[in-house]
């Protein structure tokens, strides 16, 4: 049998239907921005592996920081122990995050480092005595997959089955350009009239529901209201994190700060599964007491593995180089003149940059669904071309590796004018 055989014997992937879906590419290896199939075909991977990966593919830095950590401590339970990589990226992390987020709490990926964001949100209150029980969230939000996450994400086909068994969530528009009243009434009304905890929030850039960008100003007001209301604030930065929006986080932008912040994907560039919750001393001491119960009852086995912390520790260093640093620019430009040569196509509703984020959406005839018809079209044109780009519906985003070329910078952009023209 071949890998792809022997793949659709056994195993299940994320998102997918497997009676209908095409069967996935068995890739081998990896270096810088490029992958290669079983067959030896090339690709760009331009979406840097569901935004993980900054540094390139098998990058040798990291890898050798993770042989040493390794050979040392592999792993030790967090759990009435410490050690020095944790204490490390903690170090590292609280000087370089916005100045009032002071704690930091480990867990394994995105959605785990929302889970922990939203039940300190909803314990805060519980241990103050007050009764606080619901979460404000924007609509089309992406928080991840368990349940409180997913309680809190706004995109519907991922969380239709469960409807009825979640937590209380109530959602408030995004304040795009020309709707940000809309927006910071909808959160002055929903304060009002529910025992709201916590507003949960991608900053500046709504990853899964197609890059959708707003204006710091506008995050600063809705913080604003909040933190007015004695409402917790969470920054979801697992996407926007670590250099991807030109500043080491979106917050960066925001001239008021948040109560929480959830960190992952790009945390240990794209190899070990990590995630961190940050938060400010007033939060933790709202759970510093002499009674056990207001603790936070929450772990995961492998909490701040050494490992992990190993990697944390070395893509930071990497981010923090001046070449990396120039990186971040070159692609930042190089993005907004591809934007101003296709704004205009006829077929080309808008395009939008921030950082290394760049979006495009495509003009179709039909109202187009998440994975709908031209989706498909799209995706299979990029990958024949040898692309990985994943666009949602008609809206094609690039998220490149920060070590990407011009060259293959240039033949993204080539391949996706081309793709306009195939739609
Ligand atoms: C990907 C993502 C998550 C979930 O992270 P996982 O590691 O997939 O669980 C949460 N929030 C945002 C903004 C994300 O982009």
């Amino acid at each position: 049998m071949t890998l792809t055989e022997k793949d659709s014997q056994y195993l299940w992937h994320p998102y997918t239907q497997h009676k209908t879906s095409q069967t996935p590419i068995a890739i081998s290896r990896g270096e810088g921005a490029l992958l290669w199939d079983e067959n030896d075909k090339q690709y760009i991977d331009a979406i840097a592996s569901w935004w993980v990966n900054p540094f390139g593919h098998s990058n040798k830095f990291i890898a050798d920081a993770i042989y040493k950590q390794l050979t040392t401590l592999e792993h030790v339970l967090f759990g009435g122990f410490t050690h020095e990589p944790a204490i490390k990226v903690a170090e590292k992390l609280i000087e370089i995050l916005p100045e009032n987020q002071q704690k930091i709490f480990f867990s394994d990926n995105g959605s785990t480092a929302v889970e922990v964001a939203i039940k300190v949100a909803l314990q805060y209150f519980f241990n103050k005595g007050e009764k606080r029980t619901t979460i404000i969230a924007f609509e089309n939000a992406f928080h991840g997959d368990t349940f409180a996450a997913m309680a809190a994400s706004g995109i519907s086909f991922y969380t239709q089955a469960f409807q009825g068994m979640f937590i209380d969530v109530v959602r408030i528009p995004v304040p795009e350009k020309g709707q940000e009243e809309a927006s910071f009434e909808a959160l002055k009304n929903v304060i009002q009239n529910h025992n709201c905890a916590g507003f949960i929030f991608e900053p500046l850039v709504q990853g899964a529901a197609g890059m959708v960008m707003y204006e710091p100003e506008a995050l600063a007001k809705l913080i604003e209201i909040c933190a007015a209301n004695n409402v917790l604030t969470i920054a979801d930065e697992v996407m926007t994190g670590f250099g991807k929006t030109g500043k080491t986080f979106a917050m960066d932008y925001v001239n008021v700060n948040p109560d929480m912040m959830c960190l992952s994907k790009a945390l240990t560039g794209g190899t070990i599964p990590m995630a961190i919750t940050t938060f400010t001393q007033e939060v933790f001491d709202a759970f510093y007491d002499d009674d056990i119960n207001k603790a936070l009852f929450h772990g995961h086995t492998f909490t701040a593995n050494p490992t992990g912390c190993a990697a944390a520790l070395a893509s930071i260093e990497l981010l923090q180089t001046d070449e990396m640093q120039a990186n971040i620019e070159r692609i930042n430009k190089s993005h907004l003149e591809f934007q101003k040569k296709i704004e205009n196509h006829s077929k080309v509703i808008t395009a939008r940059t921030l950082g290394v984020i760049f979006a495009v959406e495509i003009k179709s005839d039909s109202e187009e669904s998440y994975y709908g018809s031209m989706r498909t079209k799209l995706y299979n044109f990029f990958i024949d071309k040898g692309v990985v780009l994943r666009p949602v519906g008609n809206i094609v985003y690039i998220l490149p590796p920060y070590i990407m070329t011009d060259d293959q910078l240039q033949k993204v952009y080539k391949t996706i004018e081309e793709a306009i023209e195939m739609v």
